[in-house]
C-alpha cells in the first residue's frame, strides 16, 4: 500500500486484500493453529527464515499479518508486532534490546500499571528502571548511564493527558544513542506519530482507541526501522550473532526489519504473548473507523474540560486541549489534530467526593478501561494506581483527589447533564 494515501484510506486498507483463496472482501478470522507446508525443503525454508511464511499460530498468522501491517503504515514504521495485550507489547520491545543489569529511563508520567511493571517485576530479569520527570531534559540526559539501553515515554500520558515534549526527547535519544520508545495508545496514530518525532518503536495497548469499544485485550509493538542496532554494541541480540536462532544475525540479515523479524522469530516464539485472530479481527474493524472516533472524543472532551473548568466543585482540569494547561502549547507540535480524550480532574472535597461522585453518574460507567466508545470513570488512586506510593500516585497526575475520565462518542450535552447531576449529589 502505498504512502500517498491518506490516514482515512489507510486506516481501512492497509494490509488487506481480497482474501486469494475466496475473494472475501473483508479480511477472514484465520481461525488455524498451523498451515501445511509444500513439501519438506519448505518446512525447512520457512524454519530456517530463509522464506517467509506461515508455521504455527503463535509466530503469525494471517489475519494478524493484516494487523500488524496495517498499524505499521498507520504509524510510519517499517513493521510491527502485535501480541496479547499492551503490557506484554512493553515487555516485547525491551526484550530484545534489554540483559540483566541494564536499565531503561522512563517517565513519572506513565499508566499505573507501567510503572509497576518498571518498577517491580522486570527486576525479575535483571532489567531495572529510572524514573525522571520527562520535563526535565537535564535530568533525562544525567540519568543515562553505561547500562541503559532505552528511554520510554508515553505521548499522551494516561492518566492526566499530559503532552510529552517528544521532539525534545527524540532529539535527546539521538544525541546519546539509544533507542526512544513511545507508549502512543492514548493518541493514536491519527493524533500523533511519534516515529516522526524521532521514536525508534512504539508501544499500543490495541485494548483501548485502536480496537475502541472495550471487547479486546491486545497490543503492538511498531519499529520505526531507523535505528544502527549496529552502531554501538550495545544491542548484541539485534546485532551479532543470535544463539536462540542458530547464530542468526538479525541487522545484517533484515535490516529495517531487524527487530520485527527478532520480535516473532524470538519474542512471540519463546515469551508466547501471542494475540489471536479473533482479537486482532475485532482490532481491524475498530481501526476503520479510529480518525472518524478521535475526532468525536476530542470535540467531546473538549466541550467537557471546558464545562468542568468552570464547575464550583472542580478545583482543576488536567486537560492539554485547554489553554490553561502548561501543555496546552505542546499540542501543535506533539498532537496537532488534538489532545485526545482522556484527563483527570481534581475535586475540591478531595477522597470523599470522589468516591461518590463516581457511584453518582449514570451514563459514565465506572471501569478499569479507556479509549471505548462510551464514557468511562475510575478513581485512579484507589484502582489502577494503587500499588504505586503516594509520591508515585502523585508524579502520575493519580492523587486521592483526582478521578479520570475517559470521554466517549455520546452527545455531549447527556454527558454533561449525567456530570451535573452526578456532582450535585456527590458535594450535597
Ligand atoms: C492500558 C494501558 C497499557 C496496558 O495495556 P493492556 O492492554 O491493558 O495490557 C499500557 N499503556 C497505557 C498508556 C495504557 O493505557
Amino acid at each position: 500500500m502505498t504512502a500517498n494515501y491518506g490516514f482515512d484510506t489507510l486506516q481501512i486498507h492497509a494490509g488487506a486484500r481480497p482474501d486469494p483463496a475466496t475473494g472475501a472482501r473483508q479480511t477472514p478470522i484465520y481461525q488455524t493453529t498451523a498451515y501445511v507446508f509444500r513439501d519438506a525443503d519448505h518446512a525447512a525454508a520457512l524454519f530456517g527464515l530463509k522464506e517467509v511464511g506461515y508455521i504455527y499460530s503463535r509466530l503469525t498468522n494471517p489475519t494478524v499479518a493484516v494487523l500488524q501491517e496495517r498499524i505499521a503504515t498507520l504509524e510510519g514504521g517499517a513493521g510491527a508486532v502485535c501480541c496479547s495485550s499492551g503490557h506484554a507489547a512493553q515487555i516485547l520491545a525491551l526484550f530484545p534490546l534489554m540483559e540483566p543489569g541494564r536499565n531503561v529511563i522512563a517517565s513519572t508520567r506513565l499508566y499505573g500499571g507501567t510503572v509497576t511493571q518498571f518498577s517491580q517485576t522486570i527486576k525479575r530479569f535483571g532489567w531495572s528502571a529510572k524514573f525522571v520527570d520527562f520535563d526535565d531534559l537535564d535530568a533525562l540526559e544525567a540519568a543515562v548511564d553505561d547500562d541503559t539501553r532505552a528511554i520510554f515515554c508515553e505521548s499522551i500520558a494516561n492518566p492526566g493527558g499530559y503532552i510529552t515534549d517528544l521532539p525534545a526527547v527524540g532529539k535527546l535519544a539521538q544525541k546519546v544513542g539509544l533507542p526512544l520508545i513511545v507508549d502512543n495508545t492514548a493518541a493514536t496514530p491519527y493524533l500523533c506519530r511519534p516515529i516522526e518525532h524521532g521514536a525508534t518503536l512504539v508501544v499500543h495497548s490495541a485494548t483501548k482507541y485502536l480496537t475502541g469499544n472495550g471487547t479486546v485485550t491486545g497490543g503492538c509493538v511498531v519499529d520505526s526501522g531507523t535505528f544502527d542496532w549496529a552502531a554501538s554494541g550495545k544491542f548484541p541480540s539485534l546485532s551479532e550473532p543470535e544463539p536462540a536462532y542458530h547464530g542468526l544475525n538479525f541487522a545484517e540479515t533484515f535490516g529495517p526489519l531487524a527487530f520485527t523479524f527478532h520480535g516473532i522469530a524470538i519474542g512471540l516464539r519463546d515469551l508466547g504473548m501471542t494475540l489471536n485472530p479473533q482479537a486482532a479481527h475485532y482490532t481491524l474493524m475498530g481501526i476503520e473507523t479510529l480518525s472518524l472516533r478521535m475526532e468525536r472524543h476530542v470535540e467531546n472532551a473538549k466541550k467537557l474540560a471546558a464545562w468542568l473548568e468552570t464547575h464550583p466543585a472542580i478545583e482543576a482540569v488536567t486537560y492539554a486541549g485547554l489553554p490553561s494547561s502548561p501543555y496546552h502549547n505542546r499540542v501543535k507540535t506533539v498532537c496537532p489534530k488534538g489532545a485526545g480524550g482522556l484527563f483527570t480532574i481534581v475535586l475540591k472535597g478531595g477522597y470523599d467526593v470522589c468516591v461518590k461522585l463516581v457511584d453518582s453518574l449514570e451514563l459514565f460507567s465506572h471501569v478499569a478501561n479507556l479509549g471505548d466508545t462510551r464514557s468511562l470513570i475510575i478513581h485512579s488512586a484507589s484502582t489502577t494506581h494503587s500499588q504505586l506510593s503516594e509520591e508515585q500516585q502523585k508524579a502520575a497526575g493519580a492523587a486521592p483527589d483526582v478521578v479520570r475520565l475517559s470521554i466517549g462518542t455520546e452527545t455531549a450535552d447527556d454527558l454533561i447533564a449525567d456530570l451535573d447531576q452526578a456532582l450535585a449529589k456527590a458535594t450535597a
